[in-house]
């Protein structure tokens, strides 16, 4: 048996997946900042998770998955490494909404909620808010400044990235890359010692004054709020332990974010943080980034709006990799649309009853354990199709497949019978009425002769019922 190979960013080669804890593997997701709907990008990074974790379930491991919603701290700029004055993106909501940042929060939590539900993701067995885990955040970092890892000025505390010798040791870059990556040098705070040392907190100072989420804490009589990147740290230790198996996150994270995370983390713990880091491409659309201004920045609604499923979504974004930029236009959507109606008609035509086809479940897992190879795992479905099982067996072995896929495969178009073109209700009267006498072979012939006008004929407890086929 082939074993899972996944790509980890630290060290940017396939390695075998060695579990700490075959029992209960754990992975941590960075999830989105609820301030603003979800676009189809932000689904990806969604879709992708929610692969590792089927298909981790389908290979036979106990998972604790967990992914959580960032409702403060995280500031414009932040994904540059350039954020110490940003604006917090909660806020910027508040007063686009006229809310208050919880209302936000709720808001788009739900809503992130509703389109991943539509796009079948799996619920995370955690989803904790940053809000609801202050404590942990204060705590760890007032573990990193009695080690000596963190400093304090007037306006925040820091993480002193000096004194982690493999700072960098996620990106593979040294020093200046990383500064220069790191934005403008727009340094608000002239005490802060190296332009590469992030906020574990801020004080509701400075550019920070008018802050509308602080707390209480420890460090000063000034209220504050968590720096973005600690968020992950503390949550991660508060739930999932010191150290993790998988930790999963876009590919804008591996610099900052990441690389942050980790130097937090493995400071106070001493321990390494997680084992393997995946990092999923981005979407493009048109050829490029999606944006706001050229109005490409779909969501899920946009999709449906156009006449398209949340799955025909899932089915495009199944035939890419995940470590591939994929490129969305509305013509590739329709393509995958028509594909996934086309396969669910073929499928509705097979019997139940039949059983699952070990060899063609291996084939299909070997694509999968190749680090998440979902669009030859898609192929084996073609495999299967053209295979010379049983028909029963071949839907059998494809709805294994489909705890991986998410497809629905079981649903396809119903259609009313007083759509059906008049030749086609003939043939259903006739078949009614050979069903009535038992006239077994006469309604099988007259379901193969439906089927070659385009139609499928299922028997249901109220009577036949009629889909259409696509092809
Ligand atoms: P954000 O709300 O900006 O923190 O992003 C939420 C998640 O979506 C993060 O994991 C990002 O890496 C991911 N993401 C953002 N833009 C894209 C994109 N164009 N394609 C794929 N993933 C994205
Ligand atoms: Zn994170």
């Amino acid at each position: 048996m082939k074993e899972l190979q996944l790509f980890n960013t630290l060290g940017r080669e396939k390695q075998a997946f060695k579990p700490l804890n075959k029992q209960n593997v754990t992975v941590y997701h960075c999830g989105p900042t609820v301030y603003w709907t979800q676009h189809i990008g932000n689904m990806r990074a969604a879709f992708f998770g929610d692969i590792v974790n089927r298909s981790l379930r389908q290979l036979g491991y106990k998972v604790t998955f967990v992914r959580n919603y960032t409702d403060v701290g995280h500031l414009s700029g932040d994904n540059e490494g350039d954020a110490d004055s940003g604006i917090d993106r909660m806020e910027k909501a508040a007063k686009r909404e006229m809310k208050t940042p919880e209302e936000i929060a709720a808001f788009y939590k739900n809503q992130f909620d509703t389109d991943l539900e539509k796009l079948q993701v799996i619920t995370p067995d955690h989803r904790p808010a940053a809000t609801d885990y202050i404590d942990a955040m204060i705590h760890l970092t007032t573990d990193l400044l009695q080690k000596g890892f963190a400093y304090q000025t007037d306006l925040a505390i820091y993480f002193d990235t000096s004194k982690k010798d493999d700072y960098y040791k996620l990106s593979g870059q040294n020093k200046d890359m990383l500064q220069s990556g790191h934005g403008h040098g727009n340094v608000s705070d002239e005490k802060k010692k190296n332009s590469s040392d992030f906020a574990l907190w801020f004080f509701k100072s400075g550019s920070h004054e008018h802050a509308l989420q602080t707390w209480s804490n420890p460090f000063s009589s000034v209220d504050g709020f968590p720096g973005w990147h600690i968020e992950c740290s503390a949550m991660i230790k508060d739930i999932l332990g010191d150290s993790i198996d998988i930790h999963l996150g876009g590919i804008e994270h591996i610099t900052i974010h990441h690389t942050n995370e980790i130097a937090q983390s493995e400071s106070a713990n001493n321990k390494s943080l997680a084992n393997y880091w995946l990092h999923n491409e981005h979407l493009d659309v048109n050829g490029g980034k999606m944006s706001k201004s050229d109005g490409t920045s779909f969501s899920i609604s946009d999709v449906e709006d156009a006449g398209f499923d949340a799955i025909d979504l899932r089915y495009f974004f199944l035939q890419a990799h995940y470590r591939s930029k994929q490129n969305f236009t509305w013509d590739a959507l329709q393509a995958s649309a028509t594909a996934l109606e086309r396969l669910k008609s073929k499928i509705k035509l097979l019997p139940q009853g039949g059983t699952i086809n070990e060899v063609q479940v291996n084939n299909f897992l070997d694509c999968i354990k190749d680090d998440f190879n979902t669009a030859g795992a898609l192929a084996v479905i073609s495999d299967v199709l053209k295979s010379d099982i049983s028909d029963a067996d071949k839907r059998a072995t494809i709805m294994e497949f489909n705890k991986v896929l998410g497809l629905n495969l079981h649903e396809s178009k119903d259609v009313n019978v007083s759509e059906v073109p008049e030749d086609i209700k003939d043939l259903l009267q006739q078949r009614k009425e050979a069903r009535e006498v038992k006239n077994w072979q006469l309604t099988d012939d007259l379901r193969d002769q439906i089927a070659s006008l385009g139609y499928i004929v299922l028997d249901t407890a109220d009577g036949q019922k009629i889909e259409k086929l696509d092809n």
